[in-house]
């Protein structure tokens, strides 16, 4: 077996003890003679491990009482047009921050169904910071605030979230949620495509404010509704099994590393080393504030991006994959998610200092 360091920022590396469980059982989960992939979703062998899933999730987030958790498909995606559609109930419009590539996704999506109203945005500075709380003009009339937690193109991060007063706060956490502690009582509404820090492609989760479930648009389609999903236990059709199942041998591989104080640690430590190559370099450069710097997607550029080609083809060459920064905006990112393990890392520094020294 020859495992690259995978930086992809997703669908993203999982932990190798998650892949070898899932081999282990591939064939035949624990006596059952069949795959969890083609298990019924009805039978108790699959109810057992959605309900372990979303115990151990609750467990891990500290998720209050009052909150519905969901599992659904669709990626966040689908979400940024449910977000309207469930939320909106008679209000006409809500509030978006704009802090990069995924927010602007999230607007556009919501001006099919509202006015969505750009309250902040670090437009205008090519999108390397969040915008100061100071600045944002909310309407307290909106149905919602919305805000991504993370931007997973840009390499931008709340690291701290803002008060929003009695209108619910709604965040995209695809490619934050579990990299460390969040008090999930600070908002109306989290929702993360699973790809990124939580499991495989297919599945999204939803934590929804259980008094937020009666606003729903009556167009609002069967599969989107958070409420009819609510009842029905994330199976008012069939959920993405596998992913589900994948994702709860995920949640107990961060219970037995500690939990997410443990990972946050974790995940500081690499980035902090990374950001330290990058700034301590006049040939690296990253472009966010240091305030919003992301703990999972570090992005930086090469002095000269004429040798952005010959960077990735070295890091591939030394076995470090999905480097190359998204396509919208060059340069590189590494993706360092809880899976990524920090002698990827330190891989990835030696890399560029040994680049730089050879380029420079
Ligand atoms: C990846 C990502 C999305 C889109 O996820 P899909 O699963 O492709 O729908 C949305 N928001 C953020 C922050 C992401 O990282």
């Amino acid at each position: 077996m020859n495992r690259a360091f995978n930086f992809s920022a997703g669908p993203a590396t999982l932990p190798l003890e998650v892949l070898e469980e899932a081999g282990a059982e591939l064939f035949d989960y624990r006596g059952t003679g069949m795959s969890v992939m083609e298990m019924s979703h009805r039978s108790p062998e699959f109810i057992d491990i959605a309900q372990r899933a979303e115990a151990d999730l609750r467990e891990l987030l500290d998720v209050p009482t009052d909150y519905a958790v969901l599992f659904l498909q669709g990626g966040a995606t689908a979400q940024f047009a449910a977000v309207p559609l469930n939320l909106l109930g008679d209000r006409v419009s809500a509030d978006y921050v704009n802090t990069g590539a995924w927010a602007t996704k999230a607007i556009s999506e919501a001006q099919r169904y509202c006015r969505a109203n750009v309250v902040a945005s670090s437009e205008a500075t090519n999108f390397d910071r969040v915008p100061p709380r100071a600045d944002w003009q909310l309407d307290p009339r909106a149905a919602y605030v919305h805000i991504v937690g993370n931007e997973t193109i840009g390499g931008v991060e709340f690291h701290d979230f803002p008060d929003v007063g009695a209108v619910p706060l709604v965040a995209d956490m695809s490619s934050t949620l579990l990299s460390r502690p969040l008090d999930v009582s600070r908002f109306g509404v989290i929702y993360a495509g699973a790809q990124k820090n939580i499991g495989p492609a297919g599945l999204v989760l939803v934590v929804v404010r259980r008094d937020l479930l009666d606003r729903a648009r009556p167009d609002t389609p069967s599969v989107l509704d958070w409420s009819l999903n609510a009842e029905n236990e994330s199976m008012y059709n069939t959920p993405a099994t596998y992913s589900w199942y994948i994702a709860g041998l995920v949640f107990r591989w961060i219970k037995r590393q500690g939990g997410l104080t443990v990972m946050a640690q974790h995940n500081r430590t690499k980035a902090q080393k990374l950001y330290r190559a990058i700034d301590s370099s006049n040939f690296y450069r990253c472009p966010v504030i240091e305030h919003n710097r992301s703990l999972m997607n570090v992005t930086f550029t090469l002095a000269d991006e004429s040798l952005d080609k010959a960077f990735v083809k070295g890091a591939e060459a030394a076995g470090m994959r999905n480097l190359k920064g998204h396509r919208s905006v060059g340069g590189m990112r590494a993706s360092i998610y809880n899976a990524v393990p920090e002698a990827a890392v330190d891989a990835l520094v030696d890399y560029m200092a040994a680049f730089e020294t050879e380029h420079v």
